[in-house]
């Protein structure tokens, strides 16, 4: 069997590791966690990796050598009904291409990091094991429950890691190479353009809000359509501002995921219209410029219909750009395996190198997959294209060696 149809195989099988029967779960922490570390863990070993769990959970995975270590991995947590590439893939390609080193030396050790959270899905918040990595697990984070009101500092005890000595994940920078992954693309752009991989140039940046208008609900017989404060007919002309805003600026993506009206009935005229934004681009200063054109677009149309309107920021993340020095490198490494350049584009979804970037260079390498499908069961990659990324990984090392 080819290393590329081992390592599909691989994915399938921890694709079977989840929390339910019918679909694929796996959150921090959990039970169905512990026995994708056992499975992840035991190919770690055969790959003649020294494996241990840090204080905030994450599987590592470590080659000794001299001098500073580089960094490969992703996560292994997953999405409710996920798909068995995203994160996994990541690991797995890792420990394939670290096998082929089995019998070659490298000047540098090498760890592979399965990251125990990066989705966010048990708890309110994500990221959380890269942020252990990067030294930046806020303590609070430990009392946050989830929905059977486990709280963090429990379930991780259960699972072995010690919540009490989460700065002991935290790495040094000086002793960091840098920090590669590899990762299913997510998007539709490789597939478009006919690139089984590509190199991340940038992870955008986001900004989140929850953007409410507030009318007054009526009786849809009696109150005339020119006395109305529909908050939904408003919440709607804005959902139209903040499409053509994003389409304005290029390279903007601009998404209203979810609304709430209220009361929410057919006979009566929508008091409250809440929503979420979430708005993200390569340049935080294009980011914040369509922020300001979205809030003076919710400030017209709640003037023109005389509802009040309550914007609430919730936070956001700045654009963490890729290593130019290790994203040629790997560029090189696509060319040398290709024999095309390489395709080079933006990541518009977080990964756990937004948080390695505090710690390390990062460098990340994107795989086709088919139709951009993720976050789904669908969620499918050719072998051929896995194989590329295998050679593209090998070679990459041996450059940095
Ligand atoms: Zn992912």
């Amino acid at each position: 069997m080819s290393t590329a149809a081992s390592v599909l195989e691989r994915c399938a099988a921890l694709g079977r590791v989840s929390e339910e029967p019918e679909r694929l779960v796996r959150r921090y922490a959990t039970p169905a966690m512990r026995e994708a570390y056992e499975l992840v863990g035991g190919w770690m070993r055969d790959a003649g990796l020294a494996v241990r769990e840090d204080a905030a959970g994450n599987l590592v995975g470590r080659r000794d050598g001299p001098g500073k270590t580089l960094v490969l991995g992703s996560h292994l947590d997953t999405v409710i009904d996920a798909g068995r590439y995203d994160g996994p893939l990541g690991v797995i390609a890792a420990i394939a291409v670290l096998e082929r080193f089995w019998d070659r030396a490298l000047p540098f050790a090498v760890e592979i990091v399965g990251f125990a959270d990066e989705e966010g899905v048990r708890y309110p918040t994500s990221f959380l094991g890269s942020s252990a990595v990067a030294g930046r697990f806020a303590p609070a984070w430990l009392e946050l429950e989830d929905a059977d009101g486990v709280a963090m500092a429990d379930a991780l005890r259960d699972f072995g890691g010690d919540p009490d000595a989460i700065g002991s994940a935290a790495r040094d920078p000086a002793g960091l190479l840098g920090y590669c992954e590899v990762h299913i693309e997510q998007g539709p752009v490789l597939e478009r353009r006919g690139a089984p991989v590509g190199v991340v140039t940038t992870i955008t940046g986001q900004t989140h809000a929850e953007v409410c208008f507030l009318g007054e609900a009526g009786h849809a017989g009696t109150v005339p359509m020119n006395a109305r404060r529909d908050a939904l007919a408003a919440a709607a002309e804005w959902m139209l501002a903040v499409e053509s805003v994003a389409r304005r600026r290029q390279g903007t993506v601009a998404t209203v995921g979810k609304i709430q009206v209220e009361p929410g009935a057919r006979n009566v005229i929508p008091g409250v219209a809440r929503m979420t934004l979430d708005v993200r681009h390569t340049s935080n200063a294009v980011r914040r410029e369509a922020i300001a054109d979205l809030r003076a677009e919710a400030q017209r149309i709640a003037a023109a219909r005389e509802v009040e309107l309550d914007w609430d920021a919730r936070g956001e993340t700045a654009a963490v750009p890729t290593s130019p020095d290790l994203g040629l490198r790997l560029a090189d490494a696509v060319e040398a395996t290709t024999g095309h350049p390489p395709e080079r584009l933006a990541s518009g979804a977080g990964h756990d190198g937004v948080l390695m970037a505090e710690v390390a260079e990062i460098a990340m390498l994107f795989v086709r997959c088919e139709r951009g499908i993720s976050h789904n069961p669908a969620e499918a990659v050719a072998e051929a294209d896995v194989a590329v990324a295998l050679d593209v990984l090998e070679r990459f090392l041996g450059d940095l060696a």
